[in-house]
């Protein structure tokens, strides 16, 4: 039964209450009025429950689903302004002792030679990464505990929180990892960590373990209360995300928000991330056996309808989508993105420096642009391309960052930082062109900032960075 306070994810993801929400969804959503005030709600930066979610997502009208989008546009940019975080992941191992249908790294692959970073071959990497501009990184490893444990991932989050680069340091590591026990999510706090992130994959039961047929993994109820033991643990930060194309797109998203509302109710702070990754094309696996591939119209619907429901909570989009299509769901209420991703190990250096034939990948990324051409784009079409990792450094994590948040507060300190990483980024990185574009969205964001005093201290600050000081932020 349906108990949003249970620690048992059968009853906080209860599958009875989902499919009465979409039942529900599917009765009213011709309600014009019902869905006028639920779009009323939304435009007030409340948010909006599972339910009142359910009936926006069986929204056919297209006046309507216009409505949706521009007003998922207003709501990101009220809460977050036109900042667009930047990231990259970077992957440490391949060994994995599960056997996820969709994905490369499947130990059903077993064609494919595994391997791990050696200390040398990921200071290699970070260089790398650093070298490409980027300041956070998604630490991703598949699952398994002799030849990935988690010693020697807190190993590589020491040696990647301590390397210098020519450019400075990377200055947040987020972790992609299999859930864990309380006292292993202990040690990752203890090594300053930033969000923990653990996709669900997909919140409806008997396809969850009929994809997981083996492994740790195939434990439903273990993956899906592994957020709350990493709260317990004391990581303020946790992202939960669905890969969409495993099961109905509508369900899925119901139960995601469902789970935001647990964690919420539960342990006080809602999820700080959603991810949305799509189904793409691995190695041993192909998309044709999947029958609940999501479209591009239905995926564009519910990333708003993800947008207005939980206005405080990052939403991250991959490379996973390719680049012409990336725009059209960044202007929904995207809030994060990845760029110039590998999804190998070892994949930044290349293959042959690390000596290896071919590189196995996760996934098939869609966007292959490197990250200055994915910037010039985004500046293009007003938005702010931010390295910011500001708040998690001054401690603002957790209910601290709901609070500014809920308050309205954080777009400004978005906006400040977001110009600060930015002119650090044209400084250390851009071409003539970058630099120009860079320049006037700078200019327009200084011209539009309310607080006089803010106006003066960012214009402070962007001269001390030009004069070669860096690391300055709000
Ligand atoms: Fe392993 Fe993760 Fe891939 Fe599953 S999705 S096979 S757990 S790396
Ligand atoms: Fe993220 Fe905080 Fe920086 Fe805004 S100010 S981009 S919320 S770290």
């Amino acid at each position: 039964m349906y108990d949003v306070l249970s620690s048992n994810a059968n009853s906080f993801i209860d599958d009875a209450e989902i499919t009465a929400s979409l039942e529900e969804g599917k009765s009213r959503a011709a309600d014009n009025s019902l869905v006028a005030s639920i779009l009323n709600k939304a435009g007030s930066f409340k948010g909006l429950s599972h339910r009142e979610a359910a009936i926006l997502l069986e929204v056919t009208d297209l006046n309507t689903l216009e409505k949706i989008y521009s007003l998922a546009k207003q709501v990101k940019e009220h809460i977050y302004g036109r900042r667009i975080v930047m990231f990259a992941p970077l992957y440490l191992s391949d060994y994995c002792v599960n056997a996820c249908t969709y994905c490369g790294y499947s130990l059903k692959n077993k064609e494919a030679a595994r391997r791990r970073l050696t200390r040398e071959e990921l200071l290699e990497e970070v260089r790398l990464l650093e070298k490409m501009g980027h300041k956070r990184l998604a630490v991703e490893a598949g699952e398994d505990p002799v030849n990935c444990p988690l010693d020697y991932v807190i190993d590589c989050i020491r040696a990647i929180y301590s390397l210098r680069c020519e450019n400075g340091a990377i200055r947040r590591v987020n972790i992609n990892i299999a859930a864990a026990a309380v006292e292993d999510y202990r040690r990752l706090k203890e090594a300053n960590i930033g969000t923990y992130i653990l996709f669900q994959e997909t919140y409806h039961k008997p396809t969850y373990l009929d994809l997981h047929p083996q492994g740790p993994k195939h434990n439903y109820e273990w993956h899906a209360e592994a957020h709350d033991r990493a709260m317990a643990a004391g990581i303020d930060d946790v992202g939960v995300g669905v890969l969409y194309g495993l099961y109905d797109w509508k369900y899925d998203t119901a139960a995601m928000l469902m789970h935001a509302e647990h964690l919420e109710a539960a342990r006080g702070v809602g999820p700080h991330t959603i991810s949305v990754p799509r189904l793409r094309a691995a190695p041993g696996m192909t998309r044709e056996n999947f029958p609940h591939l999501v479209s591009d119209a239905q995926f564009k619907h519910l990333v708003a309808v993800l947008r207005l429901a939980v206005p405080y909570t990052g939403i991250i989009l991959s490379t996973r989508e390719a680049s012409d299509f990336r725009g059209e769901i960044i202007a929904v209420g995207v809030s994060q993105i990845s760029a110039g991703s590998c999804t190998g190990v070892g994949g930044y250096a290349g293959s042959a420096k690390l000596e290896r034939d071919a590189s196995l990948i996760q996934f098939e990324p869609e966007d292959h642009r490197p990250p200055m051409e994915v910037l010039k784009e985004l500046l293009r079409d007003g938005y702010v391309p931010s390295y910011c990792t500001a708040c998690y450094r001054e401690g603002r994590t957790g209910d601290r960052f709901m609070s500014l948040a809920k308050s309205g507060q954080i777009a400004n300190i978005c906006q400040a930082n977001a110009l600060l990483t930015l002119q650090e980024y044209l400084e250390d990185y851009g071409d003539y062109e970058l630099k120009e574009l860079g320049d006037l969205v700078t200019q327009r964001e200084i011209d539009e900032m309310p607080d006089k005093n803010a106006r003066k201290v960012t214009l402070e600050m962007l001269s001390r960075i030009k004069g070669g000081e860096r690391d300055l932020r709000h």
